[in-house]
Parts: structure tokens; sequence; C-alpha cells
């Protein structure tokens, strides 16, 4: 049995040929999941031997809640889902004034092993399909009762180490016979897996590309992060500059401040001084504390005079805004305090 999630509208056309049925049904087919019927015989257009065909080799994998947490605020959700083979992952709603947003994994685990991140402490499991990440939208809007307009891969897993099923998820939530998000309404966030990038770029798609910079010399981001040790900051940027030609598109920069790490008035010069110039713009994160690790957060004082240094030297800059703080909504921290408590 496959998850039909997995399939684009031009591969389920081609199931219904090749299974003596007219191709428009493939459209009536996605139009249902859409409108939320998920079970193949309440989709009232279709003839009985149509729906047991489908029923034979299909299943729609929209994942269950296992969990709901809800901040204080109300502006954050964020859900534990359980897949059809016993994993758990999570994604987490974000409702801003300009839309709401998703946060999606892409992966069960990760291998990146980032010191400062939870999703990577227990290794990867596996990838995600495409109808796997597609899945975690269509629920959580579901429940939200409300269209989400803007998704952003920074939920669990490298996404650029899932590059196909990656790929074909974000044509799928593009296409306009899916959710029919456009490509500027999405952002891939990468730790910078450098060849991986130069093939995002030559696709020429329109997606925001976010980077996990974290650190203004290669010395600082090997510490935290082993990707580091595989690419040079320098061969990382020139990536980026080959992004930015190809695409046209501004490059976010990911910067989470760690408490005397990498938050200094010469950290800050620093990072300046290697993005002079660029289409980018940097988004400073304060560290989501996790228990696994001792880095702890810059203050805010602190953090807004790294901010201030960027600005003075023309390079834009933006501090996130912390949403999710008392219901663990950093990258894998509710999968990972959900399998502690199995244990
Ligand atoms: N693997 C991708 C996407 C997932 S992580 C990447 O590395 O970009 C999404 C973002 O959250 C990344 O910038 C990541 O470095 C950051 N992040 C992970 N753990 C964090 C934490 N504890 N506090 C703040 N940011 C964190």
């Amino acid at each position: 049995m496959k998850n039909i999630l997995d399939l684009d509208l031009q591969e389920l056309k081609q199931w219904m040929k090749e299974n003596g049925e007219k191709e428009f049904r493939a459209k009536q087919v996605i139009d249902w999941i859409y409108k939320e019927v998920w079970s193949f015989s309440e989709m009232s257009n279709l003839s009985k031997t149509t729906i047991e065909k489908l029923e034979k080799s299909f299943y729609i994998g929209i994942p269950e809640i296992i969990e709901t947490y809800s901040s204080k605020r109300e502006d954050t959700r964020k859900h534990l889902f359980l897949l059809k083979d016993g994993n758990v992952i999570e994604s987490v709603v974000m409702k801003y004034k300009h839309g709401n947003s998703i946060c999606v994994s892409t992966q069960i685990g990760c291998k990146m092993g980032c010191k400062f991140c939870a999703s990577t402490i227990g290794g990867i499991v596996r990838n995600l399909t495409s109808g796997e990440i597609l899945g975690q939208i269509i629920k959580a809007q579901s429940e939200l009762k409300e269209r989400i307009s803007n998704v952003v891969l920074m939920g669990s897993g490298e996404p650029l180490d899932n590059f196909e099923n990656v790929l074909k998820f974000i044509c799928n939530v593009n296409s306009e016979h899916g959710l029919n998000i456009g490509q500027r309404h999405i952002t891939l966030s990468t730790c910078g897996i450098v060849p991986k990038i130069k093939m995002l770029a030559d696709l020429n798609l329109q997606i925001t590309l976010a980077i996990s910079l974290h650190a203004p010399n290669d010395e600082i981001r090997r510490q935290t992060m082993p990707i580091a040790n595989a690419y040079t900051i320098k061969e990382l940027l020139e990536a980026c500059e080959y992004y930015i030609g190809k695409t046209n598109r501004r490059i976010t920069f990911e910067y989470a401040l760690v408490k005397g790490f990498n938050d200094t008035k010469e950290n800050a010069e620093e990072l300046s001084r290697i993005l002079k110039g660029m289409l980018c713009h940097v988004n400073l994160i304060p560290i989501n504390e996790i228990n696994e690790s001792t880095l702890k957060k810059s203050n805010m004082e602190e953090i807004n005079k790294f901010k201030d240094i960027l600005i003075k030297n023309g390079i834009e800059t933006t501090i996130r805004r912390e949403m999710g703080l008392d219901i663990n909504a950093a990258c894998g921290q509710l999968r990972r305090s959900y399998l502690e408590k199995k244990e």
C-alpha cells in the first residue's frame, strides 16, 4: 500500500490510466483530500469500482495528532504526529498578522550533529517521504480551521539531506491543484551542504533559502556544527553567491546567539565583514536552551548590541521573535521529550 500523498497529480493521472480509469478522476481525488475527505468511500463522485481500486492500492496518509501544545498567548501551536510506521514527528504552527505559518519536519531525527539542536541527539531514523511532509500541513490546517499560507522547512531534519523528497514536497505545496502556496512563501533552511545548495540553485526556484551560519569564522563554527568540517564558510558563501546569481533571491542567514561564544562585538564585526555586499539578511535567534546542552542564551542587551553593529555596517538584520518558548518549540524538543517519557 502506498501513501497517496506521495504522488503528484501527474503520477495519479498515470495510475488512473493504467488502471482503466479516466485521468480526470485523479483531480477529483486530490480535491476531496484538500476538502478534508480522508476516506475513499466518502468521495461521492467516484464509482464503487474506482473506490475499490483506490482502496487496494493506497491509503490517505494524514498523520494522527497524538499531542498538541498551545503557547499561553495562543499564537503558537505545536503538534506531535504519529506516522503509520509508529514513528513520531513534530510541526509548529505560528499565527502572525500577515498569515499563518507552519514549520515542518523533513526527517525523523537528523544526522548533522549540531551541538545546540535537540533533533539530532538520537541520530537519524529515516527520511520523510514527500507525502509525510505534506501530511503535516494538511492535518495542521484542518486543526487550525484557517488557511496556512507560509511554509518553513525548519523542523527536525536537514532538508538538503533528503533532497528528492523535499523537492517533490515543494512542488506539491506550490501546485495550484494542491495547497497553492507560492514559492516565495516557502523557506528552506539548511546547515549548509554546499553541493546541494548549488543543485538547488540550478533548479531556479523562487523559494527563500536560509542558511544556518551561527558563526563568523570556521574556528567557531566547527565547535558546534560538524558540517563546518566538510565545508568552509568561504565555500558556503560562494555557493550562496551562486544561488543569488541564479535566482536573484535574497538569502537569510540564521545566527543563534550563544552567551560568550559567538555574541561579542568582534564576532559582529567579523560577521559584517564576511557578509558585506551580499544580497542577504541576518536573522538573529536567541538560542533556545535545551536540556542536553550547556550552551546559554545571550542577554537581550547583548543581542541588541550585536544587531546594532550589523546594521551600522549596512547588513539588514532582524531579531527572531521567541514564540514557543513555553512549549518546547525548538527543533526536535517535543519528539525528544516524548521519546524520553516513553523510555
Ligand atoms: N537542518 C536545517 C533545518 C532545521 S533547524 C538547518 O540546519 O538549517 C532550523 C533552525 O533552527 C536552524 O537554523 C538551526 O540551527 C536552528 N536551531 C536548532 N536548534 C536550535 C536551538 N536550540 N536554538 C535556536 N536555534 C536552533
